[in-house]
């Protein structure tokens, strides 16, 4: 019977971030904060998969469990490690196990209009250097979304625990890791933008399960 694992992610910014639908209008605003067709702003579970299996890759092998390298590009996929058993390989040729729904703000009783009042513009200056012109100041306008820790993002990712070469302590141990080793989101952490906490709970068959932490020494 496989190993079913569902992972309930809440995370929650400590400062405006700038998840961005990459797409802007230019000298308005050149870029916007990511929302759904309601207006309301999320993470993509896409973006976290990503970061999740970027962690999982250098954390792996920090541990000396084996991890291929697919991360290079060109590389074929192993099939086997714990990054392509579930993030799969890059570009989507090979699908990974765990599937990725995206976070979306806990709004409770909050408003659209209340959520809405939260996305505002930041003026920046950024350096052009695209054109090696070197020093070359540009400014720019860009929407940001303020939710403070008042609003936790909740999500979820879920698939079966097919690695066998690997115990099941250790692999939730990674994945564990991976996810709270994230600290920001959205780039422009520089600016102070984007820094986050992610805080997984773990179910196995359903059931929540204890961690036993291999990286801390025991359970805290
Ligand atoms: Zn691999």
């Amino acid at each position: 019977m496989p190993t079913r694992l569902k992972v309930e992610l809440e995370a929650r910014f400590d400062s405006a971030y700038s998840i961005s639908s990459g797409t802007g209008l230019a000298g308005i605003m050149d870029s916007y904060v990511l929302r759904d067709a309601r207006n309301i702003p999320f993470v993509p579970g896409t973006t976290i998969k990503g970061r999740m299996r970027y962690n999982t890759t250098i954390m792996a092998r920090a541990l000396d469990i084996e991890v291929c390298n697919n991360d290079v590009n060109g590389n074929e996929p192993c099939k086997n490690c714990i990054v392509c058993a579930y993030f799969g390989a890059a570009g989507n040729t090979y699908p990974g196990a765990l599937y990725f729904d995206n976070l979306y703000p806990v709004l409770d009783n909050m408003s659209e209009s209340y959520i809405a009042s939260l996305m505002m513009p930041r003026r920046g200056v950024t350096i052009e250097r695209q054109r090696g012109v070197a020093g070359n100041k540009l400014l720019f306008n860009q929407e940001v979304f303020s939710p403070s820790e008042a609003i936790a993002f909740a999500g979820s990712f879920e698939g079966s625990l097919r690695l066998n070469t690997v115990s099941i302590d250790q692999q939730i141990n990674l994945l564990r890791l991976s996810i709270e080793h994230i600290r920001t989101l959205g780039g422009n952490q520089t600016r102070g933008l984007g820094w986050v906490n992610i805080t997984p709970r773990f179910f196995v068959n359903e059931k929540e399960y204890e961690i036993n932490d291999i990286s801390e020494g025991g359970s805290a």
